[in-house]
């Protein structure tokens, strides 16, 4: 069995990702707060193995355990590859910085970065003695890569989630069986997030009318076109330890 963890399954991107997933012979787990009962239907007729399990991001101190658990669960049966996938991610607080409250900022962070460094940690850690291909795909933002006026802590998570993935490249590029991980920008999709984009006052994110535009452009990408793309490039393996990469280009 292919297995992969995806985090944020319960709806948008992830959502898609798990359910194009949904193949025989993968063994899928999403990890959010919710469930999905869209998912655990459709895996029953597709021949995959579908599990939700509750997990709150921003909980760091468990998430080490938790992933652990779900891996030595997962050992039990004979798998073929493993693919963690960090999509999980919030936008808030948005707006100038000197007016988001702490604890806003400090959960953003423990859901952005804190919990895919954690994560991480644990399934490089967990899969060590597993002789098989394993990758680790952080779903990054182009806002990673491009400063956003309002958008501060989701640009600095992003920006800090690729720098963190060149790093572990660096760390895992010549093991035999290392972790492959890649850190990828999606492309603007239509999400609960963008809606929340544009519901933002124009004092809080000047770029609200670009956003407003692209959705009456017809502009976004559909959350399974987006999810099409980034599986294409996980299957395609055509990347290399570390990589920086967007669906885009
Ligand atoms: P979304 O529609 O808002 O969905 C967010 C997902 O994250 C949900 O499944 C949610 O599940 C989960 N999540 C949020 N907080 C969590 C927490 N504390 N614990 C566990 N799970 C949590 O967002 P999306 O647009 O699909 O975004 C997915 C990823 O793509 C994010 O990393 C985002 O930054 C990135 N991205 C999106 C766009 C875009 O245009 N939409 C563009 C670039 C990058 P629960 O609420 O059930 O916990």
């Amino acid at each position: 069995m292919n297995l992969f963890v995806v985090t944020g399954a319960s709806r948008g991107l992830g959502h898609a990702i798990a359910r194009r997933l949904l193949l025989p012979g993968n063994y899928v787990i999403g990890l959010s707060r919710s469930s999905s009962e869209q998912l655990s239907k459709e895996a029953s007729l597709s021949g995959a193995r579908y599990e939700s399990v509750e997990v709150d991001l921003s909980r760091v101190d468990s998430l080490a355990d938790q992933m652990e658990q779900i891996l030595q669960k997962a050992a039990v049966e004979s798998l073929k590859s493993a693919c963690l996938i960090n999509n999980a991610g919030v936008l808030s607080p948005t707006g100038p910085i000197e007016n988001a409250p702490a604890e806003e900022i400090a959960y953003h962070m423990q859901v952005n970065l804190t919990a895919p460094i954690i994560l991480s940690s644990s399934f490089i850690h967990n899969t060590e003695a597993w002789e098989v291909p394993k990758t680790i795909m952080n779903i990054s933002s182009g806002a990673g890569r491009k400063p956003y006026s309002g958008w501060s802590s989701y640009c600095a998570s992003k920006a800090g989630l690729d720098h963190f993935t060149r790093c572990v490249g660096l760390e895992q590029q010549d093991k035999p069986y290392g972790v492959r991980m890649i850190s990828v920008a999606p492309g603007v999709i239509d999400t609960d997030m963008q809606s929340y984009i544009r519901s933002l006052s124009e004092q809080d994110f000047p770029q609200k009318e670009r956003f407003i535009q692209l959705k009456e452009q017809g502009q976004l990408s559909s959350p399974e076109d987006a999810a099409d793309k980034l599986l294409k490039l996980l299957n395609s393996g055509d990347y290399g330890h570390g990589d920086i990469l967007d669906v885009r280009q």
